[in-house]
């Protein structure tokens, strides 16, 4: 049995599963709304601790907690994608889960969430599914190279991946990935990777934002600019297709689906191929805090709130850069730039990679 959602009041209390930069500017967005939010997380260090009301520090396993967890809250959201199954269905029981757990087995997997995109008859690259050693030849047979092997869970920022280029041994990418069940795609020769970020409300309604582009370094989002440079009908045809993910799955919430665009001939026209979905609020969306008349962070609320979803307008084009690891201390100078608008999360350590901050730019022609 699970618990069926309902429109909240503005006094009613979110619960966010995870405690990093995303679950604290939901919890910032849903304060101007005027909710309360309850963040579960296992680290006593989550900078998503700093701007709630309450928090339990425990295990996403910890049964009592997770009791404790469901009855002060009226709604349960969580902004990572790797919440155990059995915690999902735990607290489904007690309070309504949104977005509905069940989509997180499809957007776990990557071989479960392309087929899911194609049988929508969505394109993403070319793949297949490799189970061993002798599956990955026979993957290569079928895909051809260049090709990108990838683990089938738990890969992220490019990890869990290896290309496999003419004249290169397969075996070595197989070690690479650790022998573990896989998926092989096509590798796509994009013009731009791009984004939208979608949200649908409890009523059905669906709000995309205008698609954007994004610019990775070590294979972590760098920039993301908005609107994407791509011709208009193909901006338009990503809306759509985030859409119609969103429709398919039955989602409440702010989802992400990552594209890539490859360009027609002479540049323009072309196509895009669905390559990753994120089930929560995204760092793609990021731009929306400052460039845009509502958030993704808001907008999600909303959704699970069982609140209208707001339409966006864009403000002027926009940029986001983000602050990774020691970059945080560029912050000082953001400060002093015209339209540029810092966000810190506050993490008391900085790592090589983490993501301490980013600034959003609206610039205007
Ligand atoms: P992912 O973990 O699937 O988001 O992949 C990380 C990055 O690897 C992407 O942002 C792309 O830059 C690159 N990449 C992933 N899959 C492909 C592909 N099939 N073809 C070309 N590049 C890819």
């Amino acid at each position: 049995m699970i618990v069926a959602p309902r429109p909240l009041g503005p006094d009613a209390t979110i619960g966010i599963l995870g405690g990093g930069q995303l679950g604290r500017m939901l919890a910032l967005a849903a304060a101007r709304l005027g909710f309360k939010c309850h963040v579960l997380c296992p680290d006593p260090q989550s900078c998503a601790f700093d701007v709630v009301r309450r928090v339990t520090e425990a295990d996403y396993t910890d049964k009592e907690a997770l009791d404790r967890f469901a009855n002060d809250v009226d709604v349960v959201t969580y902004e990572f994608e790797n919440v155990p199954a059995e915690t999902a269905t735990f607290l489904s029981a007690r309070k309504p889960v949104l977005p509905d757990p069940k989509i997180l087995a499809t957007t776990q997997d990557r071989l479960l969430e392309k087929t899911f995109v194609t049988a929508l008859g969505i394109e993403t690259a070319p793949f297949a599914a490799v189970d061993d050693r002798a599956g990955l030849d026979a993957a290569l047979a079928a895909v051809g190279r260049p090709a990108v092997l990838k683990t089938r869970r738990f890969g992220y920022d490019g990890k869990g991946q290896v290309t496999i280029r003419a004249g290169d041994d397969p075996g070595i990418a197989w070690d690479e990935i650790g022998r573990q069940p896989a998926i092989l795609e096509a590798f796509v020769p994009f013009e731009r990777e791009v984004s939208v970020v979608v949200a649908r409300g409890l009523d059905g309604t669906v709000q995309a934002f205008d698609l954007c582009e994004n610019e990775h370094r070590d294979h972590i989002l760098k920039v993301t600019r908005v609107p994407a440079a791509v011709p208009t009908e193909i901006a338009e045809a990503a809306r759509k297709i985030a859409g119609r993910i969103a429709e398919a799955f039955g989602y409440v919430g702010v989802m992400a689906v990552e594209m890539f665009w490859v360009a027609g001939d002479a540049g323009g026209g072309g196509r895009v191929l669905v390559n990753e979905i994120a089930p929560r609020v995204h760092n793609s969306g990021h731009w929306t805090q400052d460039g845009c008349t509502v958030s993704q962070f808001e907008q999600h609320i909303r959704a699970v709130a069982g609140w209208p979803l707001a339409v966006p307008v864009r403000h002027g084009r926009a940029e986001m850069i983000n602050l990774i690891g020691a970059e945080v201390d560029e912050h000082k100078t953001w400060l002093a730039v015209p339209g540029a608008s810092v966000h810190l999360y506050g993490k008391p350590i900085v790592r090589p990679g983490r993501k301490m901050g980013h600034v959003n730019r609206v610039l205007f022609d």
